[in-house]
């Protein structure tokens, strides 16, 4: 056995002697899995439950993807990576800078450890968005490497993917990026991968187009999760560990009438406060925002006079959905988010509502299904499965979906 690799603080175990499989199934609320597996769909898992591991975890907040993605793969939340949403707002030039770039991650991943004592990683991901990020530190000129997206699968090449003709090699067309298919493209090539290049550490990640569209039960999601499934089936082989857990769940936030369900936030601060004092900063807004229309359940706000922080917090207590308001310093204390990329204010919203900017900022006119999103404490809890039994030294705590590499290499030794 190798000796054991420590990264960002965590002594992990050595080199797996199976494949170590994380697959990050985005947007996986758990009754999703509970529908899918009342109607049999879902064989596969439903032995993973049985045999191995069926337990619910927490997510890194805010419960958006990209935070998650990254917690995932260097095993620490947004305070210890960095990455605390799609892009932060710097107050000084009024910028919003996008966070998808390796220069904004502050720790090494747990694939460029492995990397660098001789694993071999394999990762895919739906969005291309984070498939920089996820790679950062990887050589793709040895033959032990391959990170590509579905979305972008067709400009896959040796130097920056280590494989090239992925559509071809695959079998599949680049699918629709608002599409089943992209997260569909996700596992045929993690099954494929598996056979041909057999890597020792595997991180599959999807995309929540279904989720967001589809409530648990639904025909379309039952579906999705019975492909899902005999994926799964395909990659439990050789003795392999497989984890399965979410970036962040799901919850319906639209109103009776099918209206999205929205705070928006920016024009009650600027009624309360006056024009120009405030600025509400939506982590979740990125350039897919078809599904969600850019409202999820977590805001943070900038205020130019510092002296007003109170008022603001005052008058935003006074919001009957919003659950949760903090000064910068305790949200980011007792949610593990980096201080310097969060606002004057950290606040989120119930489990049927969202935070908006200013009305007029946000189109909704591509939202064709009533609202279904993320990004506050609802969404927080995900499911974690495993095929293999977890060794948990106190059971009183409660892991997070951060903890699944630790639990999935142990899983391969
Ligand atoms: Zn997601």
């Amino acid at each position: 056995m190798s000796s054991p690799i420590e990264i960002n603080e965590r002594q992990y175990p050595g080199m797996p002697s199976s494949t170590a499989i994380v697959i990050c199934l985005d947007g996986s609320q758990k009754e999703y899995f509970e529908e899918a597996s009342k109607l049999n769909l879902t064989p596969n898992i439903d032995s993973f439950k049985k045999n191995g591991e069926d337990l619910l975890v927490n997510s890194a907040i805010p419960s958006f993807t990209n935070p998650n993605n990254i917690s995932i793969v260097t095993g620490r939340p947004s305070s210890v990576h960095g990455i605390c949403g799609n892009f932060f707002y710097t107050p000084s030039t009024g910028e919003e800078v996008m966070m998808n770039d390796p220069q904004f991650l502050r720790a090494p991943t747990i694939f460029q450890k492995y990397y660098e004592q001789g694993a071999k990683i394999a990762i895919v991901t739906a969005k291309d968005k984070l498939r920089k990020l996820l790679s950062h530190g990887l050589k793709f000129n040895e033959s032990r490497a391959i990170c590509f997206s579905s979305e972008k699968s067709d400009q896959a090449n040796l130097s920056e993917n280590g494989i090239e003709e992925v559509n071809k090699w695959l079998g599949m067309e680049v699918p629709n990026v608002y599409s089943q298919g992209l997260s569909e493209f996700v596992m045929a090539a993690g099954v494929k991968i598996l056979n041909e290049f057999n890597p020792d550490i595997m991180y599959l990640s999807t995309t929540d187009f279904i989720q967001h569209k589809y409530a648990p039960g639904d025909e379309v999601a039952n579906a999705f999760y019975a492909m899902f499934d005999r994926y799964i089936g395909q990659l439990n082989v050789n003795n392999n560990s497989i984890i399965v857990t979410a970036d962040h769940g799901m919850q319906p936030k639209s109103r009776s009438d099918g209206s999205p369900n929205a705070i928006f936030l920016q024009d009650i601060l600027d009624e309360a406060l006056g024009k120009n004092i405030s600025k509400v900063i939506l982590p979740i807004t990125d350039p897919y925002v078809v599904h969600h229309g850019a409202l999820g359940s977590f805001a943070t706000v900038y205020l130019s006079d510092k002296s007003k922080i109170n008022d603001a917090i005052e008058e935003i207590n006074k919001i009957e959905d919003i659950e949760v308001v903090l000064t910068n310093k305790e949200g980011c204390a007792q949610y593990d988010l980096p201080t310097d990329r969060m606002g004057d204010i950290i606040c989120m919203s119930s489990q049927n509502s969202t935070i908006g900017s200013a009305e007029k900022a946000h189109d909704l006119s591509k939202l064709k299904e009533p609202l279904r999103s993320h990004g506050g404490l609802h969404e927080r809890e995900v499911p974690f499965i495993s095929n293999k039994k977890i060794n948990l030294n106190d059971a009183n705590i409660k892991l997070n979906n951060y903890d699944a590499f630790y639990h999935a290499i142990s899983g391969a030794m």
